[in-house]
């Protein structure tokens, strides 16, 4: 299922507003069996695409292209692969992606990635690509150039003619940040940022989450003015529990969601607590879905049950049925 260059296409009167979810690639074997079933449940809806993480320093290449190469074979949703530049010289940049292409992953999001822990201040953690626009330009090179070698005259003893090639264009999607990037210096760098990055050939940008819609539909119209063009597809998340969004709002440096923050370290009951999270999103998701958003783009945690529940609330789907998997339940 190939996921629209422009998601707003499909959200016409008579088409259905397009979806997607976020994984990340499991830590221990029972995670991985988990996942599959996960996968499975969040498959079934049919989304736009599915987009696995990528460990800081490349940490993770393995696990989530295990990951993308089962939700290739397995299901048939488009599988997205993040991609950071962190500490890759051009040469190991080259052959990752290369690596991903090989094993039929042709839709990316292309990250810089955050300095690996303990990092001193400043760029000297990057490596030889500086920036995710710089990322995005490579991912298409390395594409254009395999496409080139599949065109060349094959080598038979015949002497025979040019293998054909479709020449598969790749979708490469980008990072967005409503509320700023925690290193941005204001709006207008954010904004200058994305432009830049659609300027490389990014097709569509995805954002941080975020808990207010006026955040993200200011950001759009920002990014409209200054001259962006391709969709910006919000990030979100819904927070089920207390512990989960004190968590979030401590790694993104996001506006605290008063109300909801209020209601969910008033309860004292998961289940309710996990009520309270799917009510906000779902009511964030209609207003900024009532104010031109193309689509939604959730953030998992690996787990079904919260934002397929979101997703019936907006109603895009039916109501899930079945359970989460036990063991994937998380602390946070
Ligand atoms: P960039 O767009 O490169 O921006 C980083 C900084 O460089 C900004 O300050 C920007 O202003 C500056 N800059 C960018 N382009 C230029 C330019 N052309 N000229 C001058 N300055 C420029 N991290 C992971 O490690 N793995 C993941 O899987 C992952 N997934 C993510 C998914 C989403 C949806 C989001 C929003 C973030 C994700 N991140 C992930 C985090 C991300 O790697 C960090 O936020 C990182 O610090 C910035 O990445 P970026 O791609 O936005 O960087």
């Amino acid at each position: 299922m190939p996921a629209p260059d422009n998601p707003s296409e499909n959200a016409g009167s008579s088409a259905r507003i397009p979806f997607s979810f976020e994984l990340f690639p499991p830590r221990t074997p029972a995670a991985a069996q988990s996942l599959w079933g996960t996968i499975q449940q969040l498959a079934a809806p049919g989304p736009e695409f599915m987009s696995v993480t990528y460990g800081a320093n490349g940490s993770s290449r393995e696990s989530s292209l295990e990951v993308l190469r089962y939700i290739l074979s397995e299901t048939s949703v488009l599988p997205l692969a993040h991609l950071t530049c962190v500490g890759s010289s051009h040469f190991e940049a080259n052959r990752l992606v290369r690596e991903f292409l090989d094993a039929g992953i042709t839709s990316f999001l292309a990250l810089r990635g955050d300095p690996p822990r303990g990092a001193v201040e400043g760029d000297h953690f990057l490596g030889d690509l500086g920036s995710a626009s710089e990322l995005v330009q490579l991912i298409h090179r390395v594409q254009t150039e395999r496409a080139q070698y599949a065109t060349l005259p094959s080598r038979s003893a015949s002497g025979g003619g040019a293998i054909p090639s479709s020449r598969q264009k790749v979708r490469v999607a980008v990072a967005a940040f409503p509320n700023g990037h925690p290193r941005s210096k204001g709006s207008n760098q954010d904004v200058d940022t994305l432009l830049a990055k659609q300027v490389s050939g990014a097709t569509i940008a995805i954002t941080q989450l975020f808990f207010h819609a006026e955040d993200y539909l200011a950001f759009v119209d920002q990014a409209h003015v200054a001259g962006v063009t391709i969709p910006i597809l919000p990030g979100l998340m819904p927070a089920t529990t207390a512990t989960r969004l004190e968590r979030i709002l401590e790694l993104t440096g996001e506006r605290r969601p008063e109300e909801l923050s209020r209601r969910l370290h008033a309860s004292e009951s998961t289940d309710e607590q996990s009520d309270i999270g799917v009510e906000h999103a779902v009511s964030l998701s209609l207003e900024i879905l009532a104010g031109g958003a193309p689509g939604l783009h959730l953030y998992t945690f690996n787990q079904h049950r919260a934002v397929l529940s979101v997703l019936d609330g907006v109603g895009l789907i039916a109501r899930p049925t079945s359970p989460e998997s036990p063991n994937l339940k998380e602390s946070a």
